[in-house]
């Protein structure tokens, strides 16, 4: 029996599976622990972004000033990481280690808007407190790759999901090989050439200052979308205001753009990021949106990391206890 997050590997298919510890309800629909006025219900603030004055100020904990907040982030009551490290680590076949690692949830605004009906302003104010957070979480031990990715649905509060992993994900890996591979063949970037190619192409829908917005080439489900930033960057921690104001504004004209077009507000994004402090994995960053899928599947699809609150364990004595009734009624043993 274990009581922790596990990481386990599947060494075969490269795949990652955390297998949570608990199976706390972080949401029920009745009544909203991430609306404005109920942060009580949930773990303590560690940023809120707070309009004072007609400016925007960061606040740090769960002072009386953030009664007013616009974005808050703080640590998920259900969190698919640990920061206990007790677990052990074992080797092939069966290797696993602690499922270290922080989880926070990013509310995108006080109340239940559509994020594709936010202002552009509360965008750039979504992005500075992610931003803050990203930078903030690389600072700590024990974090080698930040992940940040949301599945908006009707049924849940807009908010992301910052993830953080003490190695970095099969998916990312597998990207920055693939990315360097096309750099030594080429010697260009891929992204780069991407931005260069899409520009006024067929797959081109939006475009601003600094970013694209396109259908990729290869696109994997209907209406996926990405946005790149044109100029080669590998640090979205240190993009300028400037490029967050502009970002904010393609994301938010495409958010609203897939909302009409597809008639729902349901829709996952990921930003597909590599790992600030490993310098030989660097590459372009970029965000991909499409319509909605679970938000289990966006972590398989996206980083080759698979959540399963159901232990094998569990489920082989279960189907196992079945298989003997079964075989026993196919016998005839009764
Ligand atoms: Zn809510
Ligand atoms: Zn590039």
């Amino acid at each position: 029996m274990f009581k922790l997050a596990e990481l386990r590997h599947d060494h075969i298919f490269e795949k990652f599976v955390i297998i949570p510890n608990n199976n706390k309800k972080e949401y029920s629909n009745g009544n909203c622990p991430y609306c404005l006025g109920n942060e009580s219900m949930t773990n303590a603030t560690v940023l809120a972004l707070v309009q004072k004055n007609g400016m925007l100020k960061r606040v740090y904990d769960d002072s009386e000033e953030i009664n007013n907040w616009c974005v808050r982030v703080f640590p998920s009551n259900n969190p698919i990481v640990t920061q206990d490290t007790d677990t052990t680590y074992a080797d092939k076949p069966f290797a696993k280690e602690p499922a270290y690692g922080h989880h926070y949830i990013l509310a995108l605004a006080p109340d239940h808007r559509s994020p594709s009906k936010l202002s552009v302003e509360h965008w750039t104010n979504i992005l500075v407190a992610l931003q803050d957070r990203i930078k903030w979480l690389y600072s700590k031990k024990g974090v080698t790759y930040v992940s940040v990715f949301m599945n908006n649905s009707k049924f849940i509060h807009p908010h992301m999901n910052i993830v953080t992993l003490s190695s970095i994900p099969p998916i990312i890996e597998k990207t920055a090989i693939s990315v360097h591979k096309y750099i030594d063949e080429k010697g260009s970037c891929p992204i780069c050439d991407t931005v260069k190619y899409e520009s006024n192409s067929s797959r081109q829908i939006f475009a601003t200052n600094y970013f694209i917005a396109i259908c990729p080439w290869a696109s994997t489900h209907p209406y996926k979308f990405r946005i790149l930033p044109k100029k080669h960057t590998v640090n979205f921690t240190r993009i300028t205001q400037k490029d967050i104001d502009d970002l904010a504004l393609i994301i938010r004209v495409t958010l609203g753009a897939l909302a009409n077009t597809i008639e729902s507000d349901e829709f996952n994004l990921v930003f597909r990021l590599p790992p600030e402090k490993k310098q030989s994995k660097q590459f372009h960053w970029c965000i991909d949106i499409y319509p909605n899928d679970n938000e289990a599947s966006i972590l398989g699809d996206e980083f080759g990391i698979y959540i399963n609150r159901l232990k094998p364990e569990d489920a082989a004595s279960k189907l196992a206890y079945s298989s003997r009734r079964e075989f026993a009624e196919i016998m005839g043993v009764k």
